[in-house]
């Protein structure tokens, strides 16, 4: 099998260089069956883990469920299957208890907690991919951990992720994490379901989810939206496609992450990119461009010295987008030096061409960004870059 390997030896390592790390907590971990109540023992010991993590400067990203299973016991909705706005009902209740532990937990290490909701929009969206890509880049930068859930709520059958592990996958992607992990009640993938067949083996890495790998998974149990093993294999095509090494990991014992950094048995799915390469890819492979930005001299060797676009060098705006939309950059002569995503619609990008960022606010009467195109959503286009070369699939 070339794709996967039976485990020999434990690539901890894989752990040792997380730089930006999305950490995924199941229902099932965090929240007590019996009680209904927050395991704070367990939690506890995740904060501090979570905590050792950012003293060795790893950005640390919670992606936790919990909500329905902790606010259902607080509206009576006990003991059978809810309807969908019975759950959101019960999500409602619950996300401010789940909020309110983390907080808790994580203020003993006098770490600051953010809560972020998110629809599959906020994430696929181009314009509010950024939006939400920006709040969280502040968040870690200020020093908060983010603790993100979906916007159960508001969301609705066919709009919905309905687990955690794909929107855990798509949020990794969104911030071009390094590491994922998915911490559950199964220590990995196996060759077949271990609970049935005897001669199931486990997998310590993954390269590639093949049809094979995804065979390895079986059928998702019915009636069951959330969790098992088939949402985790679709969490992992979505990392691996972004450049980023997501662990399966049992995390139902106290400090789950110090456990997988000592050596604990899990998968990993590694990609055969980094996060930046993918995202480069992902916008010089975006859809056809819908308009162009003309740049100065001065601007087009910032952009090839690898500096962010700014409103200043541009000269002229051409073509109907919005913001987050993908665009051309050109040089007066009409050659073609990168593409991005524009960080202003082209109405506002024409108001503001020329101008110096600080006169932004006066001229749109909004303080926007300080960049035409950020440097994280630029691709150079041209020999050896990952441009238009890799634009055409
Ligand atoms: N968002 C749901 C909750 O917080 C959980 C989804 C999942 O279990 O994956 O209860």
């Amino acid at each position: 099998m070339s794709t996967a390997r039976a485990t020999t030896a434990v690539p901890a390592r894989h752990l040792d260089s997380a730089r930006r790390l999305v950490v995924k907590i199941g229902s099932a971990l965090l929240v007590d069956d019996a009680s209904g109540d927050v395991r704070r023992a367990w939690l506890d010991a995740l904060a501090d883990d979570i905590a050792a993590l950012r003293a060795r400067g790893v950005e640390v990203l919670v992606v936790s469920s919990g909500a329905i299973a902790v606010g259902r016991r607080h509206l009576g909705l006990t003991g059978r299957a809810l309807r969908l706005e019975e759950k959101q009902a019960a999500a409602a209740t619950g996300q401010i208890r789940l909020a309110h532990a983390y907080q808790e937990a994580l203020a003993r290490h006098g770490i600051t907690v953010a809560q972020i909701l998110l629809t599959p929009d906020d994430t696929e969206e181009r314009r509010r991919h950024l939006n939400a890509r920006a709040t969280i880049d502040a968040l870690l930068k200020l020093g908060a951990v983010p603790v993100i859930n979906e916007n159960d709520t508001v969301a609705t059958d066919e709009i919905r992720f309905g687990d955690n592990d794909r929107l855990a996958a798509r949020v990794a992607q969104m911030i071009s994490a390094d590491t994922l992990v998915l911490l559950s009640d199964i220590d990995g993938l196996y060759t077949a379901d271990p609970r049935r067949d005897p001669n199931a083996r486990h997998l310590g890495e993954v390269h590639e989810i093949t049809a094979e790998v995804e065979a390895m998974g079986g059928e998702a149990p019915p009636g069951y939206s959330s969790g098992g093993m088939v949402t985790k294999l679709v969490a992992g095509k979505i990392a691996l496609a972004a450049g980023c090494r997501m662990a399966i990991a049992r995390g139902k014992e106290a400090h789950p992450l110090a456990a997988l950094a000592a050596g604990a048995p899990c998968t990993w799915f590694v990609p055969h990119a980094g996060p930046k390469t993918a995202r480069k890819r992902w916008i010089a492979g975006a859809l056809a461009p819908l308009g162009t930005l003309t740049v100065d001299g001065g601007a087009a060797a910032a952009l090839r010295a690898g500096k962010s676009l700014l409103p200043a060098g541009v000269r002229a705006v051409d073509g109907s987008f919005e913001r987050g939309d993908p665009v051309i950059v050109r040089d007066a002569a009409g050659a073609e030096l990168a593409r991005g995503l524009s960080a202003y619609s082209a109405a506002d990008m024409d108001r503001i061409k020329g101008h110096r960022s600080a006169e932004i606010e006066a001229l749109l009467g909004f303080r926007g960004r300080d960049e035409a195109i950020h440097r994280d959503d630029l691709v150079l286009s041209g020999p050896g870059a990952a441009g238009p070369g890799i634009a055409g699939g």
